[in-house]
């Protein structure tokens, strides 16, 4: 029998530019062209309903908020201003909202391509014709300041474009572009191009060498112009772009914008102005603007042949993935500024982790990926979307995080919008899209870099060809390709070799699993076992392809313990759990309500149970772990079966104690203590008070400034306010220690001027007497003692600081 296989290492990634001096440079573009989603069909259980959810719950649900919030109304608002009306007024929050219109509409654009659906399409048609009429004559598109009413923030900026560090007049562009770009490519119609067109002329009219140079302060613009240039075959529009990118590090940016612990962050910081994009090194300040700023510069980098682009992004991601990246792909660790915090810094409760951070992150390594073919990328863009992006969307597809956290302890809960609302419909654009990142193909060359049960149709050496997996991928690893071209033809199946099958879990040293593997991958070729030959993370298979020839690939699927690298103070001494791409956690639920209690010695055997019923369907994790517990003041270790479920599916039960990092050793689990006096007080607490039963759920704060866990009464500011812990019977009382909330450096709380502690006798207040001072240290617990009082209800009083509000962590009495 005659066989032609050849598994051998190939030279991949080199990038297919060439800047001759003399000859007329080629069309410089990625390597490799992504199978675009139309062509990608999924049938699978985990991917396909997700999909149907989308479109059918999610991207209605953020058409009707965006209605209802007003946004779709500060079109026609501007509408009426440019006919002459006089009394217009911005009906919503932000200078921004108009982009989360424009998401929505990529993403019903993305819906219609693979569902026709004539009544959406008319919605979106008229959404368009809003939209259309909105813009000024000149091409100008900005509902904030065309409305000409009072502006919602002094963020607009006197004039047009004089603001733009935070006015997002072009941040709401480049999404606009992408949409009108989307909706083009879906309908074939014009109506939106058209006023993307004549919007991105005006741009091009007012910015660039000589004219304008100041950049965006929220990039963005650049994906856009980039869609718009592939759209349109504008090249003005993909130099605009690289004019952009290039305009970064140019302006002062030394100006204070905030502080978070020890690390104070600069304007020109946050925006990733500090210094010349191709200077920069490293990935700071607002993770989505970091992100979006780094997609646009690999699709220029790619467009252009650009290697100083090539060298900066390798640079930043190295950083990023070395030192600051959540173990589920969450990016940004800062509330302070909704962003990257210095290297190893990733607390869990308080992580930031904005969906909108991870699908930027997504965005950009899948065009690392398409630049340098290294599968390392596909690594990083598979733990972002299986488990940073999923998580931020509830199961039934109409709830929201904003941020991402990694431990709960009941604070976190999912809601159907926000006042600032770009992720919702982020999370519908890109669910929406997910069947495209699947595979790619160059001539000679088709890459699988994702697994799930489905079709792709693409082009390898000039004959169509379809594939066919046939998987139960993310739940099981075995993943059977078969190749099916019209007729023979050579070239290279690049098959993706997840890095968590060989044993790294992240391409750097942050993440590690902390025991060998089980089993190893293996591949087979028409039911022959293959050699395997891994380069750059893809087993490549080259040989003449006919119908029918398959490939079984072979992942073992066990659970894996993860530890973080030591420098990651958070995580010492803890172990999250793998299986396959997923991150587990534990969460209350499953576990009698309790998690953060749990201690999950290594020796425990740790064993996958297929669940059907629960979450949609879900393979669980059991094992032993231990509870701690106090009981009359003597701490208590009882063995106890823990449930783990896919991070993703977490807070789709209500709200709750959820960890992703269990402690390894038990000094670092959360004894379960008795209720105490405090606990078992009934809270209310003075008008404004935002989540004011955090201060009696006995858990204590990493530091005043945790931004988990606190109540506040913000945006209040220099009033007197209080809490009253309530008791069922008297109570003898003569002690009080309060845990300060202080978010200096992102927000507007601070420690008080003062407070007090008084006491109801009959219908009056009397303060109680006492005994020291009372405290208003940060990142400690402020104890005074009084002469003891018998009462049914104490008093917190608190004034606040001149110009400030306040908050509590937590209150104790005894
Ligand atoms: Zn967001």
């Amino acid at each position: 029998m005659r066989k032609t296989i050849a598994v051998k290492l190939s030279v991949l990634g080199v990038l297919a530019v060439s800047v001759g001096a003399c000859s007329p440079a080629p069309k410089a573009d990625y390597p490799v062209k992504p199978v675009p989603f139309t062509d990608v069909h999924l049938t699978d259980a985990f991917w396909a309903p997700r999909l149907e959810t989308n479109r059918t719950v999610t991207i209605p649900h953020n058409f009707k908020q965006s209605e209802e919030t007003g946004r779709v109304k500060n079109f026609d608002q501007a509408e009426a201003a440019l006919a002459g009306a006089t009394d217009g007024k911005f009906c919503s929050q932000f200078p921004f909202d108009d982009s989360d219109v424009y998401k929505v509409i990529e993403a019903a654009s993305y819906a219609l391509a693979t569902h026709p659906d004539p009544e959406l399409e008319k919605y979106v048609d008229g959404l368009a014709a809003k939209i259309a009429a909105a813009q000024e004559p000149d091409g100008y598109l900005y509902t904030a300041r065309t409305i000409g009413g009072p502006p919602p923030q002094d963020w607009v900026g006197k004039e047009r474009w004089s603001n733009l560090s935070m006015s997002h007049e072009l941040y709401n562009l480049g999404h606009f572009y992408e949409a009108a770009a989307a909706h083009y490519q879906a309908t074939g119609k014009k109506s939106l191009l058209a006023v993307a067109v004549k919007s991105a002329d005006l741009v091009a009219k007012e910015f660039g060498p000589g004219k304008r140079t100041n950049p965006p302060g929220h990039e963005e613009i650049e994906i856009g112009l980039v869609k718009l240039y592939r759209a349109t075959g504008k090249t003005k529009y993909l130099d605009l772009a690289k004019f952009f990118i290039d305009a970064r590090g140019k302006t002062e940016g030394r100006i204070p914008f905030g502080r978070e612990g020890s690390q104070e962050l600069l304007y020109g910081q946050y925006a990733q102005d500090d210094k010349p994009f191709i200077e920069q090194t490293e990935a700071v300040g607002h993770a989505v603007r970091a992100g979006y700023l780094y997609a646009g510069a690999a699709d220029v980098a790619a467009l252009t042949g650009d290697r100083a682009y090539i060298v900066a992004l390798e640079k930043i991601w190295a950083d990023v993935v070395g030192t600051k990246i959540y173990i589920t792909g969450g990016i940004g660790a800062a509330g302070g500024w909704e962003g990257y915090g210095p290297a190893y810094r990733l607390p869990n409760a308080s992580a930031y982790a904005e969906t909108c951070a991870n699908i930027a992150a997504f965005l950009w390594n899948s065009r690392m990926l398409r630049l340098e073919l290294d599968a390392k990328y596909a690594d990083v863009m598979e733990r972002i979307l299986y488990n940073g992006v999923l998580s931020g969307i509830s199961l039934s597809g109409n709830r929201f995080f904003y941020s991402n956290p990694l431990t709960s302890y009941g604070q976190h809960e999912r809601v159907a919008w926000f006042g600032c609302a770009c992720c919702p419909p982020n999370v519908a654009r890109i669910l929406a899209s997910v069947p495209g990142y699947f595979y790619a193909a160059s001539d000679d060359k088709v890459y699988v870099n994702l697994f799930a049960q489905g079709t792709g149709k693409l082009k390898a050496g000039g004959t169509d060809l379809e594939i066919v997996q046939t998987t139960e991928y993310p739940w099981k690893g075995d993943v059977r390709i078969e190749v099916k071209p019209g007729k023979a033809v050579d070239f290279t199946l690049c098959v993706r070799i997840p890095g968590w099958a060989m044993n790294r879990p992240v391409p750097s040293d942050l993440y590690t699993y902390t025991e060998a593997a089980e089993g190893a991958p293996a591949l087979k070729l028409n039911g022959e076992a293959v050699e395997l030959k891994v380069d750059k993370g893809y087993a490549l298979v080259s040989r003449t392809w006919k119908a029918g020839d398959v490939v079984e690939l072979s992942l073992p699927m066990p659970v894996r313990r993860v530890a973080a690298n030591e420098a990651v103070e958070e995580d010492r001494g803890r172990v999250a759990v793998e299986r396959g791409p997923l991150v587990y956690c534990a969460e209350g639920p499953d576990n009698d309500g309790r998690v953060s209690n749990l201690v999950l010695s290594d020796g425990s055997a740790l064993v996958a149970e297929t669940r059907p019923d629960l979450l949609n369907g879900v393979v669980v994790i059991k094992g032993e772990a231990e509870a701690l517990s106090e009981k009359g003041g003597k701490i208590s270790a009882e063995k106890k079966t823990v449930t783990l479920i896919p991070y993703y599916s977490w807070a789709n039960r209500g709200r709750g104690e959820m960890t992703v990092w269990l402690a390894r050793d038990p000094a670092k689990a959360r004894v379960a203590r008795e209720p105490g006096l405090s606990a078992k007080a009934k809270v209310t607490a003075s008008e404004g008070a935002v989540n004011p039963r955090r201060v009696n759920d006995q858990f204590e704060p990493e530091g005043s400034g945790d931004a988990a866990g606190a109540m506040h009464w913000w945006p209040k500011k220099a009033t007197s306010e209080w809490i009253d812990y309530a008791f069922e019977a008297p109570v003898r009382l003569s002690e009080a220690s309060v845990y300060w909330f202080d978010d200096t450096g992102g927000g507007g709380c601070r420690v008080p001027a003062s407070w007090r502690i008084l006491y109801k006798t009959g219908e009056d207040w009397l303060p109680v007497n006492p005994v020291g001072d009372y405290g208003v240290a940060k990142d400690a617990w402020n104890t005074v003692k009084f002469a003891p009082v018998r009462t049914t209800v104490l008093r917190l009083e608190v004034q606040m600081q001149n110009d400030w509000s306040a908050g509590v962590h937590e209150w104790k009495v005894k």
